[in-house]
């Protein structure tokens, strides 16, 4: 029987851009300034993304109050900084501080009480926080860290003026993020591009992804067009199994993020993320009751 070559190594589909979302100014914890785009009035979620923020101030005002005492459950929160220092406290006595280009993936499962306070009282502080969910099997699982400084996180130089920040996931020319063993099998790759290149990547059919551009502008060339996504706006991805990204300025970067799409209910209120009411009700009364 006669296979093609284009399906024997798989047919490359490029994704377009679906929707282009400019942020909503808001604040959480005890008063941090920060822009929601996952999470907002307009893209509640983004299976299997729950939330991104991105946070960015030089006014300590926006930033000092930092995020007291806290539960989690159900999910996995992901803290990406890119200026600045966080220190972070839990209730199993971990903690620790991420600094400038480090990363923090938490995972909540059955439940974690943390805080995250800015380790400075002036100065710039930058970044993400986004959250990941967990499939119904692994929700009440036992809390895990994947932590790691700037200088354990890979910088692949793919081609001149073409840089590639690997978290987690392996890149197509096969650098590997230290997050490992992440049950969404997520790739996020924090990316620069000079002016005038370009960069390809192989995104997993079955998962659902964004771009996230933090300095410049960019160009996502799909089989049918090309779709612009400017800077501090976050641009979903369409259907397809690659990426192709054009640089449209002097100087960019962007986040490229994806991770394999859950398609279960989402029951949700604030920091619990379950599948069904009557488990956020039960988190709720674990919570109350000393049970985290
Ligand atoms: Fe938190």
């Amino acid at each position: 029987m006669g296979v093609q070559l284009s399906e024997r190594v798989g047919q490359k589909h490029h994704c377009g851009i679906d929707q282009v979302i400019s942020g909503q100014s808001t604040s959480d914890g005890a008063g941090v300034r920060l822009t929601r785009y996952i999470g907002s009035q307009s893209l509640p979620e983004l299976d299997p993304f729950l939330l991104l923020d991105f946070f960015e101030s030089d006014d300590p005002n926006d930033y000092i109050a930092g995020f007291p005492s806290h539960p989690h459950r159900g999910f996995e929160t992901v803290t990406y900084l890119l200026a600045g220092k966080m220190r972070h406290e839990d209730n199993a006595g971990h903690g620790g501080v991420i600094e400038a280009g480090g990363i923090q993936w938490m995972t909540a499962g059955r439940g974690i009480i943390h805080s995250e306070m800015p380790e400075q009282e002036h100065g710039r502080l930058a970044g993400f926080q986004l959250w990941v969910n967990l499939p119904a099997k692994d929700k009440l699982c036992d809390p895990a860290y994947h932590e790691y400084p700037k200088d354990q996180i890979p910088v692949e130089h793919r081609t001149p003026g073409v840089d590639i920040n690997v978290i987690t996931g392996v890149t197509s020319e096969g650098t590997a993020g230290p997050v490992r063993g992440v049950v969404t099998r997520p790739l996020y790759f924090d990316i620069r591009l000079s002016s005038g290149t370009s960069i390809e990547e192989l995104i997993p059919p079955d998962h659902a992804g964004f771009v996230f551009v933090s300095e410049g502008e960019i160009s996502v060339r799909s089989d049918t067009g090309s779709d612009t996504v400017a800077a501090r706006q976050l641009g979903v991805l369409g259907p397809g199994n690659a990426v192709h990204i054009d640089s449209k300025a002097s100087s960019v970067r962007f986040l490229l993020v994806a991770a394999q799409v859950l398609n279960e209910p989402i029951a949700r209120y604030g920091p619990f993320v379950m599948n069904t009411h009557a488990e956020i009700e039960q988190a709720i009364r674990d919570f109350n009751a000393g049970k985290f």
